[in-house]
This record gives C-alpha cells, structure tokens and sequence, in this order.
C-alpha cells in the first residue's frame, strides 16, 4: 500500500528534539497527556451525535483503554472517540496548531531549563517520544469509510498511510517503548499513574488484562469531577482536572467550585492560574473555558461565556438550563447564556475581592501575572466599573507596593481634588519624570501606570468615588490650591512665587523664538530640580497616549506642547539675566532650542532635527570651554 512520507514543521522538529532528550523526570505525565486527548476526542463524538446520532450507533459506550505487550514492548491507548482523517493527522500531528506553542518553543530554546517549561506547558501528544523510540497512530474518523496510519520516529519525518487494521471508529495510539521504559508496561505502575493524573477524566480508563480468565480493570472513577462533592474531591485531583481543561500546567492560584440553583442552574468550576499563558494577547487564542450542557461536552471556544477581561480564567460551565442541541451558532445572542455570564462575572470579581481583602500579598502577585488583562474591563464593562476600581493596584510615588484607589483617597492633600497619574513604558523612568518633581515636593501622590491599556482606560473612566482622574503631564498643575506640607518655609516658598520681569523677558524670547514648535512657554509650578518640561495643553491628548496612537499608526500628527520652565533653577536664572544684552542674541536663541531639545529627550519625545541639537549643543560647550 501506498505509503506517503512528509517532513514535521520545523517547530515540532525542534520541539521533538527537546523532548527526546529531555531530562524531564516525571516523564510519566505522556500517559496523562494521550489519555486527556482521547477523553477530548470522546466528547467531541458525543457532541457531533446530538445531531447525527448514526457516529455512534454501533457503539455508544465510551472509554480509552490500556494494554500493554510485554514481548513486543508496547503500550497501547486505545478510544472509540472522533478519530482523525488524513486531513486531521497532517494538521494535528505535524504542526503545532496551539497558538501559544510557537512562542513555546521560542522560549524552550532560549532558556536553558527546557524540562522544566516542559512540565509547566505540557507538550501534548509529542510528550510520547520522551518514553517511546516510535509512535504509530492507527485511527478512523466517526462517520468515514478509510483508516489511517501515522507513523514516526520523532526524528524530522512521519508516514502516513491508508490502515485496513484501523479501529472502526476512534484511536489506537501505539508505543514502541524505549529501552529502559520497561516500568510503563507494569499494570501496578500505570495504575498508580492513572490515579494520580487521570481520575477526574469523565469515561472509564480500562486497563485490558492479560490473562484470559482475569476481568479488565477501570482505573479511574469515571464520573465528571464537577459532579462530586467538593468534600470528596481532594487537591491532586482538582489541579489535574485544572491541567486536563486548560492546557496549562502551573498550579492554580484560585480555585472556584459552586453550584447555582433558582433562576438558572448550573456548576461552575474555574481557575484563575498563577503564570501567564503565552497566548494571552494573541488575538486568535481559545477561551479557557469549556461549555457542557448537562455533563455533555459542547464547546471550548464560545466567547460569549466570559468577557474578554476574564480571558485567563481555566475551567468548566456546565447548565442544565440550554438545550442539548444547541449549535455553537446559536450560543450567539443567548439570554440565558447572558445571564450565566453576568452572574460568573460577579462571583470570580466577587472571589478576587474577598482575595485582595484577606491576602493582600498573594493579591498583588495576581495583580501583577493578569491585571493588565483585568483593567481591559474598566472601558470594556460599565457595569462592573466599579468593582474593577476597587480591584485595580497600581505603582505609585509612595514607595515600592502596589496601592489601591481606596489607599489613594485616604493620603489626598487637603485642597487636592483630582486623582494624579503619570503614563509611560517604563514604572523606573516615569518615576523620575520631571513633572513630578512639584507634587513630590507637597507630598501629593502620583499613580505611575505603565501597561499599554491604562491610556485607554484613563480616557474613558471619568472618576473614582467622586474624585477624576488627571494626567501631572497635561494642562496646569494647580498644585498652588493643594496645602503645603507642615513645617515646610513659607517665607522661601513666597519669595520665589514672586514674578520677576526678567524672567518674563526671558519667555517672551524663547516664545519669539521657537515659535509654532510650541504651543506655549510659561512658568512652572511642578518643577523644582529640572530646569525644563513639556505638557500637553487641557485639551490635547496625553503625551503618551498621543506616542502610542502614532506607533500603532492610528494617528499622523502630533500637537505642539507647552515649554514650562523652573522659575529657581540657576540654568534659568542666569539666562534671564543675559536676556537684552548686547551680543547675547545668538546665545540665548541656542539655549532655547537646546531648552526644548532637553525637555523632549526626558519626555522620550524625538528630535525632529537631532543634527541642529548637536551642533547647538557642541557650540555652547566650545564657548563654556574657551570662556
Ligand atoms: P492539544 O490536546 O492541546 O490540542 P495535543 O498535542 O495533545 O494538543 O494534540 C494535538 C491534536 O491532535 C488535538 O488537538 C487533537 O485534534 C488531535 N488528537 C490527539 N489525540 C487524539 C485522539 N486520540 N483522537 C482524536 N484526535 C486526537
Ligand atoms: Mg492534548
């Protein structure tokens, strides 16, 4: 028969590489792995018979079964589940179809701790090849007339073939165990594994006997986890399923199993994990969330479940209030599921509070892997704005945690009314910008937001409690309203807030001669140290906001800024002086260019004409020098 060779994408060539020489030491987790896709493929049937009930005529009992030959030294997972076609195993079994993997593999080969990512990703089907020098995958697909086999040594290339042998219906996935793997055909052994990883799975996992006169053997407690009571169900067991439905292998941080009865009935059981999965800000990632309609399997991608906020969330609904027929079509628009979704909503903020309420440590760390994700709901839900402000942390200029609205609100100055915020790439750099300088110096705090999302937000939140939100780069710094700290010299304070004409000169120059490159020059209130910084004007855009929008190329120009320079600062003083004197003009009008330059460079603006800079710049050094 005819037999068709075809090369692995080079992804999977690398990945099977890793995984064949990795020294991964729980290698016993593949057993999990192809059990958990049998158990995937069984539901899938089940769901394709709700409205073809000829897939399963013949044959409606699902299980996976084990059998082990001692003398040929294989082990065999065999299921009656969707089967895969040509068409099926090429893609499923020669690519990586997951979207997160090839970032995966990126980062297996760039860290030198691959076993160990191994076993906080998981690597699927290809985690065979850590226990088995050849895989042979027979199958045929519910409802098709041909069988397949895939064949492969893991090593670049697989063979596919038409397969007369192939099971009538499902799986058969054989491996040629490698020498030293003899433990993996030991019946005591793959018990104790199945118990261990695959008891939550919701068919029975039969281990065949190899006597004649002996029974075959369930190793698992085959009943859906969520259905069991939560006092039956032990730790191990819920981090499996957790393993089994997310893909993802870390712990979970948060667990939530409940039940909800009245209106609507359904269980719930969802994870919040406690890393990252790669694909969080992939557009074309899955939902986490997997849809059963009462115990039946229906689908793992229907967004309409969570919000897009709450896209990390792992885990299972299972309602008995939609009917079993239901097409993934139809899950669009549904009320119920509406409602469903409103409600999980405010139960996994509703847990997230009580979380950030009593462990405020464990808390932050979560606030730190997903609230980037989580703020995406301040704009995105109205309804639930409230609850994610009291959720939200974030970095301030009070020292090294994170703080919430409410700590905030507490540490106002009197005479203070808006909420102070400072946006930018980086919490180290905005934490020395300039602009700050002011409030600092009454003891005003500033919220330092760094995550691309919080310029959106804060463009569409207008307050919290009362109190807006306001950028300390952007129109006036009414700091002159806000007390000063106690203790603090008024005497000193009054004596550099009197306007000095030369000073007016000065700006009046410096406007004369920047003209349209600003939109302002004025005196500054929030500068104390720097000589120099640029705001945006009221009614501009934020500054960062405007140098996102125009990286994303959603924006081709960008306004003038306002020049605010230090009234007390020497660089300014002595400039002031020089303002009217004869042979001065050329000076002054470098100094004002090299002024502007300077205050764009630490607001991580660019130059427009970084050559004028340098030559202004080396000029003004050779003068200093020759003088
Ligand atoms: P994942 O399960 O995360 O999708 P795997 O590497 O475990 O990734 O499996 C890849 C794909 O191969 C599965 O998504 C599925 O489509 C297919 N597959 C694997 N095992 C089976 C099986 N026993 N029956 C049907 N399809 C399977
Ligand atoms: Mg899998």
């Amino acid at each position: 028969m005819a037999q068709e060779e075809m090369q692995f994408q080079a992804e999977v060539s690398r990945l099977l590489d890793i995984v064949a020489h990795s020294l991964y030491s729980e290698k016993e987790i593949f057993l999990r792995e192809l059990i958990s896709n049998a158990s995937d493929a069984c539901d899938r049937l089940r769901y394709a018979a709700l409205t073809q009930p000829e897939l399963v005529k013949e044959d409606s009992g699902f299980a996976v079964r084990l059998k082990t030959d001692a003398a040929a030294k294989t082990l065999t997972i065999l299921d009656n589940g969707i089967g895969m076609n040509r068409e099926d195993l090429i893609e499923n079994l020669g690519t990586i179809a997951r979207s997160g993997t090839a970032a995966f593999v990126q980062q297996l080969e760039s860290k030198q701790d691959g076993a160990n990512l191994i076993g906080q990703f998981g690597v699927g089907f290809y985690s065979a090849y850590m226990v088995a020098e050849k895989v042979e995958v027979s199958t045929r697909k519910a409802g098709e007339g041909e069988g397949w086999c895939w064949s492969s040594d893991g090593q670049g290339a697989f063979t596919i073939a038409e397969d007369l042998e192939a099971p009538a219906r499902g799986t058969r996935i054989t491996l040629h165990l490698r020498k030293g793997e003899e433990e993996f055909l030991d019946a005591m052994r793959l018990r104790q594994i199945v118990s261990t990883y695959s008891d939550h799975i919701a068919i029975p996992v039969v281990l065949e006997s190899r006597k004649e006169d002996e029974p075959d053997e369930t190793l698992n407690a085959a009943s859906a986890l969520w259905t069991r009571p939560k006092s039956e169900i032990t730790e191990e067991q819920y981090k499996e399923f957790y393993h089994h439905v997310g893909h993802t292998f870390d712990d979970p941080w948060l667990r939530l199993h409940f039940k909800a009865e009245g209106m609507l009935e359904y269980t719930g059981l969802l994870f919040v994990p406690s890393s990252k999965p790669f694909d969080l800000f992939h557009p074309d990632r899955k939902t986490g969330i997997r849809l059963y309609v009462k115990r039946v399997f229906i689908t793992d991608d229907c967004s309409e479940l969570v919000p897009s906020y709450l896209r990390f969330l792992r885990g299972i609904v299972d309602t008995e209030d939609l009917p079993l027929n239901i097409s993934r079509e139809l899950l669009q628009n549904n009320p119920r599921l509406a409602k469903i979704r409103t409600a999980l909503c405010k139960r996994v903020l509703g847990e997230l509070k009580k979380k950030a309420e009593k462990a405020p440590e464990e808390y932050a760390t979560f606030w730190e892997t997903f609230g980037a994700v989580l703020k995406e709901g301040l704009y995105e839900d109205q309804a639930q704005r409230e609850t994610l402000l009291e959720l939200a942390r974030f970095r301030s200029t009070q020292g090294e945690g994170l703080v919430s609205l409410a700590d905030y609100l507490g540490r106002m100055k009197p005479g203070q009314e808006v909420i102070y915020t400072i946006t930018g790439d980086d919490p180290e750099a905005l934490a020395r910008s300039p602009q700050l300088e002011g409030f600092a110096a009454k003891g005003v705090e500033v919220l330092l937001l760094s995550d691309p999302v919080d310029d959106f937000w804060l463009t569409s939140v207008p307050d919290y409690q009362g109190k807006a939100f306001k950028s300390v780069t952007r129109g006036g710094a009414d700091l002159d309203k806000i007390a000063k700290p106690e203790g603090e010299d008024e005497e000193k304070e009054s004596e550099s807030d009197a306007p000095s004409p030369s000073l007016d000169a000065l700006i009046a120059f410096v406007k004369l001669t920047l003209k349209d490159a600003v939109k302002d020059v004025r005196s500054s209130a929030r500068l104390t140290s720097s000589p120099v910084c640029l705001v945006a004007h009221e009614g501009d855009l934020d500054m960062h906001l405007e140098r996102l929008l125009k990286q994303q190329r959603q924006l081709d120009h960008s306004s003038a800024r306002i020049l605010e320079i230090n009234p007390n600062h020497a660089l300014i003083k002595a400039l002031s002086d020089k303002v009217g004197d004869d042979g001065a003009g050329s000076l002054l009008e470098d100094a004002a260019w090299l002024l502007l330059d300077q205050a764009r460079i630490i607001e991580g603006e660019p130059l427009p004409d970084a050559a004028a800079f340098s030559r202004r710049l080396s000029a003004l050094v050779e003068k200093g020098l020759a003088g």
